[in-house]
């Protein structure tokens, strides 16, 4: 593995101290960073072997518990029966459970049929059967002991899958279009520079140590589908004046609190240089981003402080040695939706299908299902989505109507209803402990009430559900945002609601969606409150208008 340089100089301005150790701040400012200066979390994958998995959940050290068992994608799930309320008051352990949830890292949603086998027979074998496709392309299982991570671990590395890196302040999953290679449109296939980056720096001590977690997309989709707007690195395709393809680079984009969109640099990165550039970025991160308090340890804080130039230079001279060349920005993207539901070409003749599970979520069986019913129909490759999707690559043109009809038999719809193809959901409180309230459940519920009240109703329109304030599901990028809290209901008790945020979007004018101060509504009220909502736009909107528009 390449080691990326360190810093060659330290005669920045000082921004006073947030713990950065460009700065000689390296002392740890918080627990969090003590943890981890005390013991690399990439060292716990040994005691899990060695240890915990033979002495059980009791047998764990609480500093790997809460801290280091993250580095390969293991988080205590919530334990059943705790209500949002005691979220923010219980301490850590009484929300623990004894069980984990285990993110499978899917670097650019790429899966092979043994691969998704082998994740359907742990569900099944491991994980009672749980199985959700995330955002970020990664499969989540839940209910998972200490005592089968081993095995898990070998069996997921025996066909080129792993957990490591999956959770925790390290480079996470790299997200990439579904299609890379295959789309017709496409700039530029991210396959390729993916790989590299998994292969040189996933598991790599020099980048298991930063800030916060590190988020990055690497795709030439003209549909634009990896969101780069919110990764903390994105590269974008772009074919600069020469007629050369290679990527535009951004930094600094991220949701949650704060919300920022990612900056472009301005400069022009060739398909060889993207893993280099990658490291780079994640170089300066790791030495000049802030460590003393946790809700400004994201990169997109410094980017914002330095500005992208100066993130340039620095990124250049001190990580790269030489200087990048300037370089277009990206096409807008195709128009459209960005999911890849439905049939469509692919550029050899044949055709992919993406298809919608209800909000990511699927079980052990079903993924046996998909794998059966693309094998049947001649293909090799499934891909998931950044929305909570999947895709089916390879179909012969005169297999397609059979695989569809397979498909939606199984409820997995290639022509779903604006409501199952655009709302997305968290985790929430079911396994999550930072949830306030339901969520998974609560969308699915809301999806067949839509469907059935507006049933005419075709125009694009996202629903994010999430259980807290934290946007695993992009609240603040959704037509209709919802961040679940608690709310006072019309006979004054607290009950499950949700603030409103309406009118985000990314794309060609990318906007946060505005919390309407004072409009929350109980979960019970929210059918209601969503087909209000659209019947107003549907009644008001002009020719083209979209919802975010
Ligand atoms: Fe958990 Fe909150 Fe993220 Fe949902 S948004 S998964 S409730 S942390």
């Amino acid at each position: 593995m390449t080691t990326p340089a360190r810093p060659a100089s330290r005669h920045h301005k000082r921004p006073k101290g947030e713990g950065q150790w460009a700065l000689g701040y390296r002392e740890p400012l918080n627990k969090n960073e003590e943890n981890k200066k005390n013991d690399d979390g990439l060292n716990v994958r040994q005691r899990i072997i060695d240890i915990y998995s033979k002495g059980g959940f009791d047998s764990i050290d609480p500093s790997d518990l809460r801290g280091r068992f993250r580095w390969f994608g293991l988080y205590t799930q919530r334990r059943p029966g705790i209500d949002g309320g005691k979220t923010a008051i219980l301490e850590p352990e009484e929300l623990d459970d004894r069980y984990f949830m285990l993110r499978v890292r899917i670097d650019g949603g790429q899966l092979s049929l043994e691969q998704l086998r082998v994740i359907a027979d742990i569900s099944n074998k491991y994980g009672r059967g749980t199985a959700d496709v995330t955002d970020r392309q990664n499969i989540q299982l839940h209910w998972i002991e200490v005592e089968s991570v081993p095995a898990i671990w070998e069996a997921l590395e025996a066909v080129g899958l792993s957990t490591t890196e999956a959770c925790g302040d390290t480079p996470r999953v790299v997200i990439g279009c579904p299609l890379a290679g295959i789309d017709a449109d496409e700039t530029i296939d991210g396959t390729e520079p993916i790989a590299q980056i998994l292969e040189r720096y996933i598991g790599d001590p020099a980048f298991s140590n930063l800030p916060r977690k590190f988020k990055g997309a690497v795709s030439g989709c003209s549909a634009h589908c990896t969101v780069h707007e919110i990764n903390d690195v994105a590269f974008v395709g772009v074919v600069n004046e020469a007629g050369e393809r290679g990527y535009d680079l951004w930094v600094g984009g991220g949701l949650s609190t704060n919300p920022m969109f990612g900056k472009r640099l301005g400069t022009f990165v060739s398909e060889e240089r993207v893993p280099e550039v990658y490291a780079g970025v994640c170089g300066v991160f790791r030495d000049y981003g802030y460590r003393r308090l946790r809700h400004r340890a994201r990169i997109k804080f410094l980017v914002n402080d330095w500005g992208p130039e100066k993130f340039r230079e620095i990124l250049e001279k001190e990580y790269l040695g030489y200087a990048l060349p300037d370089g277009p920005a990206p096409a807008p993207p195709r128009g459209g939706r960005r999911d890849h539901v439905g049939v469509h070409p692919q550029r050899d003749g044949n055709f992919y299908v993406g298809f919608a599970p209800r909000v990511g979520r699927l079980d052990g069986d079903t993924l046996h299902l998909i794998a059966d019913i693309a094998e049947r129909h001649g293909s090799s490759r499934v891909r998931t989505t950044v929305e909570q999707k999947m895709v089916i690559l390879d179909v012969a043109p005169d297999r397609v109507d059979s695989l569809v009809a397979e498909l939606e038999a199984a409820d997995l719809q290639v022509n779903p209803s604006t409501f199952r193809r655009q709302t997305m959901a968290c985790t929430g409180i079911e396994y999550c402990k930072l949830a306030i309230v339901e969520t998974k459940n609560l969308a699915s519920g809301l999806i067949d009430e839509l469907e059935q009240r507006l049933p005419d109703f075709k125009d694009p329109l996202t629903i994010n559900v999430n259980g807290c304030p934290n946007s695993c599901a992009r609240i603040q990028v959704a037509d209709i945002g919802l961040k679940g809290q608690l709310v006072v209901n019309d006979q004054g008790e607290q009950v499950e609601g949700f603030q409103i945020h309406l009118g985000g979007s990314v794309g060609l004018n990318p906007t946060f969606g505005k919390k309407v101060r004072g409009l929350k509504a109980t979960a019970e009220e929210l059918p209601d409150y969503v087909e209000r909502v659209v019947r107003n736009f549907e009644a008001q909107k002009t020719d083209g208008e979209t919802f975010a528009a």
